[in-house]
């Protein structure tokens, strides 16, 4: 299996396509070409098939650490001229507004802030401290009610994520 198919499967970023990875020494990074064609705006559902621009440079988000390897995530987006909003970057499936971090690493960070505290969390999870609340206020804001399952699928109740969010 060719390695960009490997990491295709292993992330599994919804509505993407790998396609290529680079590795350094303490660092993974995977390109990614969004599959949909129409572009969405990042702050409401607007969708459009016309692009204002292609930004030129990539956009990256880190991801679930890969063993000892920090793991980013980069594409090259484009923007959209909303009637909202004006002119976006568009948003993406894996990743919410104006954060730089995927879904994945955000739902995992936020569960854990509800389970450990925050020194903990950013030891762990290796980022800042202010970090962990920015996220849990984006969780919190998606309106996620994360819970665990026994499938291993992350989530805590919404409640506690609020207090312990606002409370930092
Ligand atoms: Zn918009």
């Amino acid at each position: 299996m060719r390695v960009t198919a490997a990491f295709n499967r292993l992330l599994a970023l919804p509505g993407t396509t790998v396609r290529e990875v680079s590795f350094e020494p303490a660092r993974i990074t995977v390109t990614v070409a969004l599959r949909r064609r129409r572009l969405v705006c990042a702050d409401c559902q607007y969708s459009s098939r016309a692009r204002y621009d292609t930004r030129t440079v990539d956009s990256s988000w880190r991801h679930l650490d890969l063993g000892r390897c920090r793991l980013v995530i980069t594409a090259r987006l484009r923007r959209i001229d909303c009637p909202t909003h004006g002119v976006r970057t568009e948003g993406v499936p894996f990743a919410r507004p104006e954060s730089g971090f995927t879904r994945d690493f955000e739902d995992l960070v936020a569960w854990l802030a509800t389970r450990m505290d925050k020194t903990a969390v950013t030891q762990l999870v290796r980022i800042a401290w202010q970090t962990v609340g920015a996220i849990c206020a984006r969780v919190v804001a998606d309106g996620l009610t994360p819970t665990v399952s026994t499938s291993g699928s992350r989530s805590a109740s919404t409640r506690s994520l609020g207090a312990r969010a606002t409370a930092t």
